[in-house]
């Protein structure tokens, strides 16, 4: 990829990046050499000096009333102008994974060989991740409080916070997550595919599947992409744990959107088109049938209508209902064995408009 184009600007790594800018006619050719470096950022009341990092409190104060937003703040900044990509985890307290891929991702950077800008919030819920709390300590869930605002509940005000004083700086988000409590998602892009920005985006992600869908108003992903920054999310594994494939697998994601974003030398990869879905949905526990659930599939085995995927016992009459397949797909959540009601989500299946 030559120039890549993000939020109607142009960029591209090294030298090329002010031929770049020359033929998109944002500057004039006289000027061109101005572009070869950075100037400094300034963000939450901080001076990011070109090729350096820094990590700081969200707000400095030490007050009881400013625990609450808490959170780390880390900050590359290259060299060289480029896109600034953002990426955000802990939204959900209880989802570790996406925790560790931000704090791994952010300490292999070479500020020095970096172009643009990487801002990271690992643990954006800070207090839920430390405490293994999902929501907020007023028992919302902050991943329905986005864009948020400047009165109202906690949630809202840590969201507009968010909002206003570090994603308005982003031209690209990665949100990262598990599965919630009790279930487990195979590594998997979030992406609206209505939106040709966010769909390249997660293609070029370069690993696992892609699937389809906007997600929930009021979440980061959502309100980010209205608000015109391309966002996707990626949710792999089980709540509560490190789970290190999927760790490594998130690092990697990482490191390929900032290929494709030219903001490193590697070279950019693609998820196959076999690999992205544009359809998913949850097999639940017909009405009924509530017991201990025994799945037999596993996640990623791919299945046909009539398929057994597992059972379900019912521990008074010792009744064993078959859980079976009303589609064909692949597996990309599922429920771990555990007791389930009527209309319990057990196995997320995906497939494409074609099949
Ligand atoms: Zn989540």
């Amino acid at each position: 990829m030559l120039c890549a184009v993000v939020r109607g600007q142009c960029y591209i790594g090294k030298l090329a990046l002010v031929l770049c800018l020359v033929a998109s006619g944002l500057i004039p050719a006289a000027t061109a050499s101005a572009a070869d470096r950075a100037e400094s950022l300034q963000l939450l009341g901080r001076e990011i000096a070109p090729g350096t990092t820094k990590k700081f409190p969200f707000i400095p104060d030490r007050s009881f009333e400013a625990s609450y937003l808490n959170m780390p703040v880390f900050v590359a900044r290259g060299v060289t102008p480029g896109p600034t990509l953002c990426l955000t985890a802990g939204v959900h307290g209880d989802e570790l994974n996406g925790v560790e891929i931000v704090r791994r991702a952010f300490a292999k950077i070479d500020p020095q060989g970096l172009h643009g800008t990487l801002i990271a919030l690992p643990t954006i819920n800070a207090e839920g991740v430390r405490t293994g709390n999902r929501y907020l300590s007023d028992r919302r869930d902050l991943n329905r409080a986005f864009p948020g605002s400047s009165g109202g509940s906690v949630a809202r005000l840590i969201a507009h916070a968010i909002f206003t004083k570090v994603l308005s700086h982003c031209d690209a988000l990665l949100d990262f997550h598990t599965a919630s409590n009790q279930r487990a998602n195979l590594p998997q892009i979030r992406a609206d595919f209505t939106d040709p920005a966010i769909r390249d985006l997660a293609i070029h992600f370069g690993l696992g599947i892609v699937v389809n869908g906007s997600g929930p108003d009021g979440s980061l992903r959502s309100e980010s992409a209205k608000a015109g920054i391309p966002a996707i999310i990626y949710e792999a594994g089980e709540p509560f744990r490190f789970q290190e494939d999927e760790i490594e697998r998130g690092v990697l994601g990482v490191e390929n959107v900032m290929a494709y974003l030219d903001m490193t030398e590697m070279a950019d990869q693609e998820i196959p088109a076999a690999r992205i879905y544009e359809r998913s949905r949850w097999i639940r526990t017909d009405r009924g049938n509530s017991g201990f659930f025994f799945p037999t599939a596993r996640l990623g085995d791919m299945v046909d209508t009539g398929d057994l995927l597992g059972k379900i016992v019912d521990p008074l009459t010792d009744v064993s209902i078959e859980v079976v397949s009303p589609l064909a797909g692949e597996i990309i959540g599922m429920a771990v064995p555990q007791p389930v009601l009527s209309g319990y989500a057990l196995f997320h299946l995906a497939w494409h408009d074609s099949d």
